[in-house]
């Protein structure tokens, strides 16, 4: 095992054992929810959204270790954001896991969720590191959809 897979490990461990934002909202603006049924994962987002911006975001789920620790990397990643950064930030967390971007050329926001590049040898984990962040873009698509209606 080299150096990077260590690292790796260690920082899925630590947001698997200590999520950060793991919970529900009395009041969401909107939900979002998001299953992987190849590995079996669940997903449910509860996000604040205030003036175009994420003010908070929590998760509650079950599934795989790369799953939940894929999704409280992302609400570290988006949180007091706005909707368009958090766009930005998913689709570089996207095009790390799916085209190859390098993890060097990731935004600060990406700081632990790059360490999730290792999961690229891993195809059908790939799913699973996706789930929470896929999860967000529905949920923010939906908040879209009513305001343009
Ligand atoms: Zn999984």
């Amino acid at each position: 095992m080299d150096i990077s897979d260590e690292l790796y490990r260690e920082v899925v461990l630590d947001h698997y054992k200590s999520p950060r934002h793991h919970g529900r909202m009395e009041r969401p603006d909107v939900l979002g929810w998001g299953k992987n049924p190849l590995c079996g994962d669940e997903l449910e987002l509860h996000l604040a959204v205030k003036d175009g911006r994420i003010e908070d975001i929590k998760f509650d789920g079950k599934g795989c270790s790369i799953s939940q620790a894929s999704a409280s990397m992302m609400t570290e990643a988006v949180i007091g954001k706005d909707l368009s950064e958090a766009k930005e930030i998913v689709s570089n967390f996207k095009g790390m896991m799916m085209e190859g971007k390098p993890a060097d050329e990731m935004p600060e926001a990406l700081e632990d969720a790059k360490s999730l590049e290792g999961v690229r040898k891993y195809p059908v984990r790939i799913k699973c590191a996706l789930l929470s962040w896929n999860t967000l873009l529905e949920a923010m698509k939906k908040l879209e959809a009513r305001k343009a209606a």
